[in-house]
């Protein structure tokens, strides 16, 4: 049980990223030349955290009959990729989706993208693979959000290359929706009496999973519209959003031998195996050619991530990239936490 004190420093610890060099806008910043500054500022009003928050929330409404008004949004920086609820039935609920989160999701995107269209370009593939690489390795890993060098060097490989912006775009927008409504979705199993404490801890998230997709596809079907950022193509985002987890933690693995361990949460592919059984149902209609070639040259590219960086480590070549001691010092850390808050 978190203390109150933990509250406070979950709420309000982290920073807000003033720097504007950092972070999702200065990647903006690179695509001006195709927008005017009042349509990327009229995009930025309708299209952002807080107006999908609303959208997630309406939808609970309406297909679970639960309105969660009470939850806030918290969107600072922790260094963390990860989100979260804190709901202590106490304070105020809040959901935590880190500013990290999202400018890291919104980089490997348009990375992943970019080298599978670009595959035979080597000056895009080599780019793209080393991005990818300092994403899961220094961002995701050790928490440091990218600076304005690598937003710049990712522009540079993209070279305004606008269809991938789009891309990107459009499946970060369901992703962000997908995370938004799984954790509402702890909020409202919650409430609805739900208790899962003992043997299988995992299956809380399996079903915050089911329920998040649901909102997701509903939101696709019912809210696309010809100029509407939620596009059908992208109903295979949230699989995406579950194989990133699993490239940080491969990662994570391969430069340092850290294995994946966390009881409850159930490991990405297993939670990406339940979310195909939930679109494979007959309640969605989705005209699925487009987001079935995307995901599938989204695969073709985190393949080729994996096998090459487990070949560049055996031979040698990433040893200027690997913290090494910097690791294990943040592991030990870890389990004194894990150790501190097994006492209380
Ligand atoms: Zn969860």
């Amino acid at each position: 049980m978190l203390s109150p004190d933990d509250y406070e420093i979950f709420r309000f610890g982290g920073s807000s990223l003033i720097d504007e060099d950092k972070g999702i806008n200065s990647m903006l910043k690179y695509f001006t030349s195709y927008f005017t500054e009042e349509q990327l500022k009229e995009n930025m009003e309708r299209y952002n955290l807080q107006t999908m928050f609303d959208i997630v929330k309406r939808y609970f409404a309406k297909e679970y009959g639960y309105n969660g008004t009470e939850i806030e949004l918290s969107n600072i920086y922790q260094k963390s990729i990860n989100s979260y609820i804190y709901n202590d039935s106490v304070n105020p609920t809040f959901i935590h989706i880190d500013e990290l989160f999202e400018s890291t999701l919104m980089g490997f995107l348009l990375a992943i993208f970019k080298w599978s269209k670009d595959f035979e370009n080597p000056k895009t593939y080599r780019g793209c693979f080393n991005y990818v690489l300092f994403l899961m390795n220094d961002v995701c890993i050790f928490g440091e959000m990218q600076g304005g060098d690598a937003s710049r060097a990712l522009m540079n490989i993209l070279n305004g290359d606008i269809q991938i912006l789009r891309l990107a775009e459009n499946c970060y927008w369901t992703i962000v929706v997908f995370s938004l409504a799984h954790e509402i979705a702890h909020a409202y199993l919650a409430s609805a009496g739900k208790k899962y404490a003992g043997k299988h801890p995992e299956k809380e998230e399996y079903d915050a999973d089911m329920i998040a997709y649901h909102i997701v596809l509903k939101i696709i079907m019912e809210e696309k519209t010809s100029d509407s950022i939620f596009e059908e193509y992208t109903y295979l985002a949230p699989m995406m959003y579950m194989d990133f987890f699993d490239l940080y933690y491969y990662t994570d693995r391969v430069l340092y031998k850290t294995v994946f361990r966390d009881p409850q949460h159930p490991m990405p592919i297993k939670r990406k195996n339940r979310l195909f059984a939930v679109v494979d149902k007959d309640d969605y209609e989705f005209d699925t050619a487009e987001g079935n070639n995307l995901y599938n040259c989204f695969l073709d590219v985190y393949d080729e991530f994996k096998t090459q960086l487990l070949i560049k480590m055996q031979m040698g070549k990433l040893d200027k990239v690997l913290w090494t001691e910097k690791r294990e010092l943040m592991r030990r850390e870890f389990e004194n936490e894990q150790k501190r808050s097994d006492d209380i």
